[in-house]
């Protein structure tokens, strides 16, 4: 074996999978005989590549497995557009710390009030922290969910997805559950009661939920657990799809309600 000390390197480098080594040992000895770096600078400068560029290749690992139907970030959400969401919220949950306690995040509103694309975002910021995570509409995740029950294999599948910090649940309420499905989705949400986060969105108040899972009681039980940590945010306003719209709108855009008139308004915090 060659004792020429790049050639070392290399053959090392790739022994330990870390590839970049090789690619920077060199160009970072000459920096620092340059700049007189001690030995412990140097050493700190070559892993420092190899760890950063090996984080970033796992959150885009993280990112394309979780999913997403497109790529959206809170950086680009225009907040001036939704001015019942202080910045400072999203901020901070794109902080994560509601998923270190297995919280959860609500995101209620009309149709194109950017519902998605802030599950979305802090989707993917979760994955920038590392946590693993699924995204899916909430008919996708029944149809998931009674697939497995058919094979027999419910409870393997609900504690496989237990696995993932976080689990997107998008469009609850645009299509009413059967009986069946509405007891999946009580499953897929009780198992992760307090252990590993939900992030919802629904274009219906909690109070309208009932009807989307067919039982007042069922539904109550399930908000229930839902709520007792999260956060709930409920957006507010017209359409941003429309925003720039020049055809004339068939249908009259709907009044707000107000605070007084609206019963998921208190939620939020
Ligand atoms: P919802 O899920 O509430 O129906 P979406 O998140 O799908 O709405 O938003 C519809 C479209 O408008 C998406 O392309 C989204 O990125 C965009 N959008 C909505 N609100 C905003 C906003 N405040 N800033 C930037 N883009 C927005
Ligand atoms: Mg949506």
């Amino acid at each position: 074996m060659s004792t020429d000390p790049i050639s070392r390197i290399e053959y090392l480098a790739r022994a330990l999978k870390a590839p970049r080594i090789k690619d920077v040992a060199q160009r970072l000895s000459e920096r620092a005989r340059e700049e007189s770096w001690t030995y412990e600078e140097y050493l700190d400068a070559v892993l420092s590549v190899e760890v950063s560029q090996r984080e970033a290749s796992g959150t885009q690992l993280r990112i394309r497995a979780a999913g997403f139907p497109m790529r959206k970030s809170i950086e680009d959400f225009n907040f001036e557009h939704q001015p019942s969401l202080p910045h400072s919220t999203m901020a901070h949950l794109g902080m994560g710390s509601y998923l270190a306690t297995g919280s959860n995040v609500v995101l209620l509103g009309p149709p194109g009030v950017g519902k998605t694309h802030l599950a979305i975002g802090l989707g993917i910021k979760a994955c920038g922290l590392g946590y693993r995570v699924l995204f899916a509409t909430a008919t996708a995740w029944v149809t998931r969910l009674s697939e497995a029950q058919q094979r027999g294999r419910l409870q393997a599948e609900l504690s496989r997805l237990r696995r993932y910090g976080l689990l997107v649940i998008d469009e609850v309420g645009y299509i009413p559950f059967e009986q069946e499905a509405a007891n999946l989705f009580f499953q897929l949400v009780s198992s992760r009661y307090e252990y590993s986060s939900l992030i919802l969105t629904s274009n219906l108040p909690f109070a309208r939920w009932g009807d989307v899972f067919g039982d007042q009681v069922v539904a109550a039980a399930m908000v229930d657990r839902i709520v007792h940590h999260a956060e709930v945010i409920t957006l507010k306003g017209s359409s941003y799809r429309l925003k720039d719209s020049k055809v004339p709108l068939l249908i009259p855009p709907v009044r707000e309600p107000t605070d007084a008139e609206d019963p998921t308004s208190r939620g939020q915090r």
